[in-house]
C-alpha cells in the first residue's frame, strides 16, 4: 500500500532499527518502547490486521510466530508478551498487521 507507514518501513523508505529481516517479515524496535525490550514484527506484504488473515496468507502469520520464537530465544528472552491490537477500540494506530513483542519488566493482567 503506497500510503502505509509500515509498508514504507518494510520497503526501507522510512528508517527503522532492525532486529530481524527475511523475505517475508521484518522485526524492528518500536519508536515508543513500552518495555525495556519492545519490537514489532510485520509482514512485508500489506495485511491490515489480524482480521485480514485468511487461508491465503495464514502462512505469513505462522512464519511471523516462528520468527518471534527464534528472535526471543536468540535474545535470551525467557518471558515476554506478544500483542496485536485490532481496530480502534483495541488501540490499533497503524493499519498494517504487526505483533508487539514486549519483555524486560513485570506486566499486569488484564491489559488496559
Ligand atoms: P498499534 O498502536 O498497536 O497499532 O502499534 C503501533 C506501534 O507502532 C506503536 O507502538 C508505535 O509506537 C509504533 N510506531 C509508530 N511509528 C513508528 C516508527 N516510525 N518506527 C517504529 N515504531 C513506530
Ligand atoms: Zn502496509
Amino acid at each position: 500500500m503506497s500510503d502505509c507507514l509500515f509498508c514504507k518501513i518494510a520497503a526501507g523508505e522510512i528508517p527503522s532499527v532492525k532486529v530481524y529481516e527475511d523475505d517475508i517479515c521484518l522485526a524492528f524496535n518500536d519508536i515508543a518502547p513500552q518495555a525495556p525490550t519492545h519490537f514489532l514484527v510485520i509482514p512485508k506484504t500489506h495485511i491490515p490486521s489480524v482480521s485480514g488473515i485468511d487461508a491465503g496468507n495464514s502462512g505469513v502469520a505462522a512464519h511471523i510466530f516462528e520468527v518471534i520464537a527464534k528472535v526471543a530465544a536468540e535474545k535470551g528472552m525467557e518471558s515476554y508478551r506478544v500483542v496485536s491490537n485490532i481496530g480502534d477500540q483495541a488501540g490499533q494506530t497503524v493499519p498494517h498487521l504487526h505483533f508487539h513483542v514486549l519483555s524486560g519488566r513485570d506486566m499486569t493482567w488484564p491489559p488496559g
